[in-house]
């Protein structure tokens, strides 16, 4: 058992050496739950820690798949099984060129603890390749997602792994990854989620994400006595993560002002509403991973190359990667006014950033902000169960109890001592998370 934190970190990094994006998520968990394990002594004599930050099982193969030109390429596959003390594992599949696997680690092991906060019975995983989908064709796409799946379908299953979508995989890619599974398996199972609604997926799933995020900023907000009526909101990404956030606070009278893509971000202080809305959708589906077009579209600023949270907004809400924001973004953030952050995106912050940001207003991770997501993939892995499909409204619900209680976590965890009623919520997710899976692998 380590002495202190940073013989932990060291050890961590000699054995996985040059995994940064990992090593960066463990800090973050490691130094807030490490006075609760310290204190606990059933957790220490166990080496639960040690335990944790080392993936159950790690799976890298091969995909080669055919261009449109009929040239032979080739990609690398991973399916990251991290830990299944709370069910079977379960995160998504992110395809894009960055993709590593420090990334798909980090993710995995945040995603255990997300999982874990939403209450339901999910391991945690994460999976991917670096295959990029800007540029490609329909045609590519689904040979690469094919031959992704003719090597992954060995691996998962509705009771051992169930994948669902990340960056880069869609409605569309879940399609043509379970069609794959099941010409290989002949079985129709929950073995994925994110699915088209005729076929077992479930009604909220594509906003599921997006509008969780925003039920959870309510709370955070009604927790100071205010409210996101009449607040202006920097949104960065435009995915399906950013549409899901932007329809939800549009219904609940926000106005959301920006948007953002790797070629810079949109302002448009009109607000991003209306068939604007639906647009996004068309943006991404035209494969080419930019947000200019909407400038040109609907008359607003495009400024390229930089990032939105220069823009005075009351709220701000990364729904695009991890480290989008850094310390110089927070800094400007707080100088402009912004009062709360709400971190959309998995580790959508740098650590400098994030911890200025908790000390100098209200913010909240990504793994209590966007659990939602993960938590209708629950819901609708229950449904496949079941056979039956629940109403929308029913799902709803039950979203909005998950993300109610996963706030409550964080404040039962994260109230600090000393500052007035001050939440921790890096603090509260991060033990609230670890409490759950601990106790599992104890027991187990
Ligand atoms: N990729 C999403 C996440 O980061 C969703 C995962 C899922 O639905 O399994 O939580």
């Amino acid at each position: 058992m380590k002495a202190d934190i940073n013989e932990f970190i060291a050890d961590l990094e000699n054995r996985t050496p040059g995994e940064k994006e990992f090593h960066q998520a463990v800090e973050e968990v490691i130094g807030s739950v490490w006075d609760f394990y310290q204190q606990n002594a059933r957790y220490r004599q166990a080496n639960i820690l040690e335990r944790m930050v080392e993936p159950e099982r790690v799976i890298m193969f091969r995909v080669p798949w055919v261009d449109d030109r009929g040239e032979v390429r080739v990609n690398r596959g991973y399916r990251v099984e991290f830990n299944s003390a709370l069910g079977p594992y379960k995160g998504g599949i992110r395809f894009h060129a960055s993709v590593t696997l420090s990334i798909l680690k980090f993710l995995g092991f945040e995603q255990t603890f997300k999982n874990s906060l939403t209450s339901l019975p999910m391991g945690g995983g994460k999976g991917g390749s670096d295959f990029s989908p800007k540029g490609k064709s329909d045609g590519e796409i689904m040979r690469f997602c094919q031959s992704f799946m003719s090597e992954l379908y060995r691996h998962i299953g509705a009771n051992t792994d169930v994948p669902a979508g990340d960056i880069g995989v869609g409605g569309r890619e879940i399609g043509y990854l379970f069609g794959q599974y099941k010409r290989l398996k002949n079985e129709f199972t929950g073995v994925l989620t994110g699915k088209g609604l005729s076929w077992g997926g479930s009604l909220v799933r594509p906003e599921a994400t997006g509008f969780g995020a925003v039920y959870f900023v309510q709370h955070m907000l009604h927790r100071v006595d205010k409210d996101i009526q009449g607040l202006t909101v920097g949104v960065s990404g435009f995915g399906n993560v950013a549409w899901g956030a932007i329809n939800k606070i549009n219904e609940l009278g926000g106005k959301v002002v920006t948007i953002s893509g790797p070629d810079g971000y949109i302002y448009d202080p009109e607000g991003i509403n209306g068939e604007k809305v639906d647009y996004l959708l068309e943006l991404r589906a035209s494969n080419n991973d930019v947000v200019e077009p909407y400038a040109l579209e609907f008359g607003a600023r495009f400024i390229p190359g930089k990032r939105p949270w220069e823009v005075p907004v009351n709220i701000a809400m990364p729904c695009a990667t991890e480290n989008e924001l850094n310390l110089e973004d927070a800094k400007e953030l707080v100088k402009n006014n912004c009062t709360l952050v709400a971190e959309v995106s998995n580790m959508g912050c740098t650590a400098e950033a994030a911890e200025y940001l908790t000390e100098k207003m209200v913010y909240a991770p990504g793994k209590a902000v966007n659990a939602g997501g993960v938590a209708v993939s629950g819901l609708e892995m229950s449904q496949n169960s079941m056979r039956i499909s629940w109403p929308r409204e029913e799902v709803d619900a039950r979203l909005k109890v998950i993300m109610e209680s996963i706030h409550e976590t964080c404040v039962n965890y994260g109230l600090t001592k000393g500052a007035k009623n001050k939440i921790d919520y890096v603090k509260g997710a991060n033990v609230g998370g670890f409490v759950k899976v601990a106790d599992a692998m104890l027991a187990q």
